[in-house]
């Protein structure tokens, strides 16, 4: 039998610092470390999931260096098929940034049918406080105002990564690992 296989760009943005190569990390090579070189470029990494009768490959886009400067390249962008927006729920700048992040990512990259990527907000480092997201009400509101698909409390730190993500036809499947 010939299974099914898939290749999918999934672009990891957000503010420097938030945790997004230690997501990355943890749900890739099932790491953690304090310390991690600042990667400058562009850095990928692959994870690939045995999704019923398929295989899926999920190329996970890390951005390095750039970050500071709030926005990435069209190239960058191109061709994902979903992205995870991070903010780290210590820092309320990284999470007034992510509406800019969402703005520069539908700015620069549309599907073929002209919808905007599916998104997902990251509210990582929550071993670290909940005061940010606390009221999860608010956070369903912020997701339906700026068009994230979801979102989840995440720990690069001291969660294993239980559940696997990944978009298809701009839906988010999940599924525990
Ligand atoms: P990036 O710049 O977005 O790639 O962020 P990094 O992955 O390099 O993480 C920045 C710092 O935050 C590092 O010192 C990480 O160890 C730390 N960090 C990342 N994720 C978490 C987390 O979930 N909890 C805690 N407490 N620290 C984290
Ligand atoms: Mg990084």
């Amino acid at each position: 039998i010939l299974r099914k296989e898939h290749l999918y760009k999934v672009l990891v943005i957000g503010d420097l610092g938030v945790g997004k190569t230690s997501i990355i990390r943890r749900y890739v090579h099932q790491t953690y470390s304090t310390n991690y070189r600042a990667t400058i470029g562009v850095d990928f990494a692959l994870k690939v999931l045995n999704w019923d009768s398929a295989t899926v490959r999920l190329q996970l886009w890390d951005i390095a260096g750039q970050e500071r400067f709030g926005n990435m390249t069209r190239v960058y962008y191109r061709e994902a098929m979903g992205a995870f927006i991070v903010f780290d729920v210590t820092r309320s700048t990284s999470f007034e940034a992510v509406i800019k992040w969402k703005e520069d990512l539908d700015s620069k990259l549309m599907l073929t049918n002209g919808q905007s990527i599916a998104t997902v907000l990251l509210a990582n480092k929550c071993d670290q406080g909940r005061e940010l997201t606390n009221n999860g009400i608010k956070m369903d509101q912020f997701c339906k105002d700026h068009g994230f698909i979801g979102w989840f409390e995440t720990s690069a730190k001291v969660r294993p990564v239980a559940k696997v993500f990944f978009f298809a036809n701009n839906s988010l499947y999940n599924k525990s690992n």
